[in-house]
């Protein structure tokens, strides 16, 4: 029997109904997917670690996938990590042509450092493609509806977090 471990990397500032979209999809690629969110080298992000695991996992559970998902945190190396967990794939989404250039720069790196580790992706799908966690934060911070770029719960949090912000 095999179990195919994915790794889906990313920061997740905060999880969007775009990488819900690549996580759904991933899981006809992979039997077990590990979502790897990254500590923010120098970035101060929207939300903690801590806060952000917390909302993918909670995605995650809304949706069934526990059994499937898991939600961890990684620092340092991305190779490093996939081999600690024994993930093969690493998973990534690609959106229009500006994704394109840096993911192409990572995946080469990244078989440089460990040529065992395969980077899978996975196109965006039409209705999302347009979504990124950058984008709905700057649209939520001028009043924007983000309701149809994230799920119910990322949205409390996030109005939860502006009142708090005040
Ligand atoms: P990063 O900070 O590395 O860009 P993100 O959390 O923004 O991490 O994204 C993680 C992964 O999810 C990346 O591969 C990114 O291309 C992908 N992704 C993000 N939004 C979308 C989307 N709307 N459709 C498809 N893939 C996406």
């Amino acid at each position: 029997m095999t179990n195919r471990i994915g790794l889906y990397p990313g920061s997740f500032d905060p999880i969007t109904n775009g990488h819900i979209d690549i996580i759904k999809r991933s899981l006809r690629v992979v039997d077990k997917l590990v979502i790897g969110i990254a500590v923010n080298v120098g970035k101060t992000g929207l939300f903690s670690l801590k806060e952000r695991e917390k909302l993918v996992l909670s995605d995650i559970k809304n949706l069934g996938l526990e059994e499937f998902v898991e939600v961890r945190s990684f620092e340092g190396l991305l190779v490093n990590y996939a081999k600690k967990i024994d993930a093969k794939i690493i998973v990534r989404g690609l959106r229009a042509v500006t994704d394109f250039e840096y993911e192409f720069q990572m995946t080469g790196m990244n078989s440089r450092l460990d040529s065992s580790i395969e980077t899978v992706f996975l196109m965006a799908s039409e209705n999302q493609q347009f979504i990124s966690s950058r984008l709905v934060k700057e649209i939520f911070t001028f009043g924007g509806d983000i309701s149809s770029f994230v799920s119910s719960n990322v949205l409390k949090e996030m109005q939860i977090q502006k009142l708090n912000n005040k």
